[in-house]
């Protein structure tokens, strides 16, 4: 089977993990630092916050944004959970923006208009999280200027986008956005095997996701309450926290898989390059690339037109994998999982993710792929479709 996605893990990731293992610490040690300053450095952010996983890293973020009961995060239905399940840790309440049928990112049209449409019901969103599907960056510049005009703030859920350019800058730079948040899962751009990161130009946000990210505790005599100088902790707790930390021997991994990013993200063009030309002539609609976007390709997603096929979305994924394709749906429209619909959402709220829903497919991409099984999921595909 040719899945979807895999990690690539060379030798010189092995020697970085090894040496961490021989050193005085396994977790929070200098590694970790070091891969934070590497990964801000890349992006041009002034604060990266090293966490376990991207969902621990949405949460700290909506927390550092004061997300609480009563406020609402709105995202795209076409994401992961997690881009959603971050507002319910923290007891706010969450809604959802329909996708534009091309980019497949949260439509800014549909943003637009809901928003006027909640301003009217004094129901505006604290935070909105575009995500951007598949490695391609939403359209950031008219997002940021919606936030400024109803005065909501913003954390990109760049879990696939890492290595992807907008407007020729590094996503993660947080230009248009108060946060950025990355994941190091395994089937994503880089990996720490768990592993997320949270970005921010703002020190005061960088400081709270810090103590969010462990026990709420600081050991910055400045933060402490007045103690009796005879005490000698050296630290205080000052606010509810989790342990979230990323290990060194994590951090280490994805330094030294930061080291060849930009590679494997030109390895992901080739792939999707070669794809889009030999899928041109077929019943396929491949993500369109957003002019002044460059995409860090985590997913190569097409639509099926079933106007032009006698195929079921269905039918070709089994037929896909009975050939050892291991073709995947990403995603289920996250208000049609069954928690969800518990909370009263219903079929039909975002008709264009749900069409999306019926005739997505994401076909083999990953920068370890092979000439031959590039060619092998392109003899298949076009085996079944012409
Ligand atoms: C993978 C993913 C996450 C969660 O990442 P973890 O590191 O596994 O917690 C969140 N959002 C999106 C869009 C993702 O693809």
């Amino acid at each position: 089977m040719i899945p979807y996605g895999r990690q690539e893990v060379t030798q010189s990731d092995i020697d970085a993990v090894v040496d961490v293992l021989r050193s005085d610490f396994l977790t929070q040690g200098p590694a970790v630092p070091k891969f934070e300053n590497a990964v801000a450095a890349y992006c041009g952010a002034n604060e990266a916050v090293a966490v376990n996983s991207a969902t621990s890293a949405l949460h700290i973020a909506c927390l550092a944004l004061d997300l609480g009961p009563g406020d609402w995060l709105w995202t795209s239905p076409i994401t992961f959970v997690a881009s959603a399940n971050c507002a319910l840790y923290c007891g706010a309440q969450v809604d959802f923006v329909d996708v534009a049928p091309d980019s497949f990112n949260l439509s800014v049209d549909c943003l637009a208009e809901k928003l006027a449409i909640a301003e009217l019901a004094g129901k505006l969103p604290k935070i909105v999280v575009p995500v951007h599907m598949c490695g391609l960056p939403c359209d950031m510049v008219r997002i940021h200027q919606l936030s400024q005009r109803y005065g909501f703030k913003i954390i990109e859920d760049a879990s696939h986008a890492i290595g992807a350019k907008y407007q020729n800058e590094p996503v993660g730079n947080c230009r248009y956005s108060n946060i950025t948040v990355f994941s190091f899962h395994p089937v994503k751009i880089i990996t720490t095997g768990e592993g997320g990161m949270a970005l921010t130009n703002d020190p005061e946000l960088s400081d709270r996701m810090r103590r969010y990210r462990s026990h709420g505790i600081t050991s910055d005599a400045g933060k402490m309450e007045p103690r009796p100088l005879d005490e000698i902790w050296n630290y205080q707790q000052v606010s509810l926290g989790f342990n979230y930390r990323m290990t060194d021997i994590q951090a280490a991994l994805g330094a030294s898989q930061l080291n060849r990013l930009d590679e494997i993200v030109a390895k992901r063009h080739a792939i999707a390059r070669l794809y889009d030309a030999e899928f041109a002539d077929l019943p396929l609609q491949p993500q369109v690339q957003s002019l002044g976007a460059y995409s860090s390709y985590h997913l190569y997603a097409v639509r099926l037109n079933l106007e032009r096929t006698t195929l079921s979305q269905r039918e070709f994924r089994d037929v896909l994998v009975a050939k050892g394709v291991g073709a995947n749906l990403h995603y289920i429209p996250v208000y049609r999982q069954p928690y969800y619909c518990s909370m009263g959402f219903q079929a039909g709220y975002c008709p264009v993710s749900e069409q999306y829903h019926r005739e997505a497919l994401s076909l083999p991409i990953f920068s370890s792929m092979s000439i031959s099984q590039n060619q092998t999921v392109i003899e298949i595909v076009r085996g079944i479709l012409t």
